[in-house]
């Protein structure tokens, strides 16, 4: 949760609460740098997207149309997410990282690969605030679904080095957190890397539900993509719940916190992944407070139904343009979409218990 959302989400969440299509600024503006990425997993939902618009002679917005749009956000409160594909192969993304983070509080994803010493450098110098490492599981487990050997290693060295350039800078940021998809493939491995998190300087781990609903992430003409069917979900051949609070346990004793994507309990992880999870105590205020910008400079809520462009106008414009108003409004009368299953961002409208 961001530095203004917190102490004013209440208020923030306002016009979601009663229903309306407009919202304040946005309190998360997140830049999808590229699709291209160095690596191959199994579970990608940006390869789609990549594969489509190669070619198409799009270009991707430049370190300087970054900044403009950061320039338009809330300075030192709005927080900027980045991410790809993989953002380490935009051509400029040092400079993306410096601009934005002089002006807000900068996070962004990674699968590590690419981060060398002089980057981690820079990274802890401009006091990026957070980081988020996508490791799916110890070495072996890593490395297949990830389809390149090495990678492990190369994310685990990654955050050893920022972490020895956090402590040889003296400096606090970037927050480091580990996210895994659970898949069949890393289950077992789970408790073994919530192990290895402390000694590399990693104090939280999150645990995502394999998100099925690929559609969402492919440019649609229409709204009727909103009432797609889900895919179904590969099963886990395991107690997932019992394996999950396994791991649990065991992040307890080592001051590991844990978190669960989409907010739940273990029990509601081991319904998804039996496609049968109950949607019904969940709602989502996500599109009132965060917006997503793809390469191109198309603005989405979530979906991938263009809301407008940066290119062309101004992200206030946009942000409460007819078309996002409109989005809106569907999706407070739906509380959520068929597709919305797995998205990490539902959240509860009761306070989570256990076996829910
Ligand atoms: S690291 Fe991320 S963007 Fe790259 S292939 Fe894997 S899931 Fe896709
Ligand atoms: S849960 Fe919210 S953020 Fe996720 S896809 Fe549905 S509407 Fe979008």
């Amino acid at each position: 949760m961001g530095i203004i959302e917190k102490p004013l989400k209440g208020f923030i969440e306002l016009p979601f609460k009663i229903g309306v299509g407009a919202a304040f600024p946005p309190v998360r503006v997140n830049f999808t740098l590229c699709y291209r990425c160095n690596l191959n997993c199994r579970h990608c939902l940006q390869r789609g997207e990549f594969r489509k618009m190669r070619g198409s002679g799009l270009q991707e917005l430049t370190a300087s149309e970054v900044a403009s749009v950061v320039r338009q956000t809330l300075p030192g409160l709005t927080r900027i997410g980045l991410c790809g594909g993989e953002i380490f192969l935009h051509p400029e993304i040092m400079e993306i990282l410096a601009s934005t983070a002089r002006r807000n509080p900068v996070g962004f994803t990674t699968n590590g690969a690419l981060i060398d010493s002089n980057r981690a450098k820079e990274i802890v110098r401009l006091g990026i605030r957070g980081i988020l490492f996508s490791i799916d599981g110890t070495e072996a487990a890593h490395d297949s679904i990830r389809g390149v050997p090495g990678t492990f290693r190369k994310a685990i060295e990654a955050i050893r080095l920022l972490d020895s350039w956090k402590r040889s800078l003296e400096r606090p940021y970037p927050e480091i957190s580990i996210n895994t998809v659970i898949m069949g493939d890393n289950v077992d491995s789970l408790k073994e890397l919530v192990e290895v998190a402390p000694e590399i300087g990693v104090r939280t781990v999150e645990v995502q539900m394999m998100d099925m609903q690929a559609y969402r992430f492919t440019s649609a003409p229409d709204q009727s993509i909103l009432y797609t069917a889900p895919a179904p979900v590969p099963p886990v051949p395991r107690d997932l719940a019992k394996a999950i609070r396994e791991v649990f346990d065991r992040a307890a004793q080592l001051k590991v916190t844990m978190r669960l994507k989409p907010e739940s309990a273990p029990d509601t992880f081991a319904a998804y992944y039996a496609n049968r999870m109950d949607l019904s105590g969940y709602s989502c205020s996500f599109p009132w407070k965060n917006i997503i910008i793809s390469p191109y400079g198309d603005v989405y809520p979530c979906y991938m139904i263009s809301m407008g462009n940066v290119r062309e106008q101004s992200l206030a414009k946009i942000w409460n343009g007819a078309t996002f108003r409109n989005f809106r409004r569907v999706l407070s009368k739906a509380r959520l979409f068929p597709g919305c299953a797995g998205c990490c961002f539902m959240s509860r409208t009761n306070p989570v218990r256990s076996g829910t």
